[in-house]
């Protein structure tokens, strides 16, 4: 589905991808670890077009499209979470959803995609009319994620998900990307909850100083260990 080839982002002089590579098999989980400044969100951010890369090539449903624009990677069937939440603040939670939803036109479609967003994350229901800015962080970032999904991508581009949150609201949204996963949504996700993230991923990449240092499937990572030193705190 996804297929990243030595992948090379430059900001001025800094390097901070030096030839990535991975792949996302179609309605798989994969996820992406690493210390801070490892290049977690640079990968997310040059694979949905949100930066230009120096050099490589991102392959998405067996099209190269490194040099189209961002809303056409939308069009295509990715979506991207991004760091920080990505929503806007000054729009209603609705809004938002809708904003999520711009390319489509099937209208009986989004509105049927909006409940189904509402039975997910109930108290988006609650906040409906409600301006994000004033949400929680927790909240907010449900909506990120409900807004993401808006677009019925076939890729999610997710960074940190879990951010800051508490472990009740982390565990609501991984049990929702559980079931986005099952319902065919393959997953790119960049997370600093290691264990959670590998738990839910086939397949993981660990990320240092922009290169690809070891991956795996998600067991294999959970018991190396280098990764339980290094990334699960043990
Ligand atoms: P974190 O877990 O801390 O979010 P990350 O793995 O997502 O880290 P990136 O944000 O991709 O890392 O950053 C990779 C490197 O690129 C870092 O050294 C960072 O300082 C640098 N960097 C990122 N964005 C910029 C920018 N806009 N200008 C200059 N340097 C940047």
């Amino acid at each position: 589905m996804l297929s990243v080839k030595d992948l090379k982002v430059n900001y001025g002089a800094i390097e901070a991808l030096r030839g990535i590579s991975l792949e996302v098999p179609e309605g798989q989980v994969v996820a992406l670890i690493g210390s801070n400044g490892a290049g977690k969100t640079t990968t997310l951010r040059a694979v949905s077009r949100m930066l230009r890369p120096a050099a490589g090539t991102v392959k998405f449903r067996g099209e190269e499209i490194t040099r189209i624009q961002a809303h056409e990677v939308v069009a295509r069937g990715m979506a991207h979470a991004p760091e920080g939440r990505g929503i806007f603040l000054n729009l209603t939670v609705r809004e938002n959803l809708d904003l999520g939803a711009f390319l489509r036109n099937d209208s009986a479609e989004i509105q049927k995609d909006m409940d189904k967003m509402f039975s997910l994350f109930p108290i988006l229901k609650e906040r409906e009319k409600q301006v994000s800015g004033t949400l929680s962080g927790g909240e907010q970032q449900m909506l990120a994620v409900a807004r993401a999904l808006m677009s019925r991508p076939k890729l999610l581009l997710l960074d940190e998900p879990s951010l800051g949150l508490a472990p009740q609201v982390v565990d609501k949204i991984f049990s929702v990307l559980r079931d986005v996963s099952q319902a065919g949504v393959a997953l790119l996700l960049v997370e600093q909850n290691a264990h959670k993230a590998l738990q839910l991923a086939s397949r993981a990449y660990v990320l240092e100083t922009g290169e690809v240092v070891m991956s795996g499937t998600g067991q294999e990572l959970l018991k190396s260990p280098e990764v339980r030193k290094a990334y699960l705190g043990e």
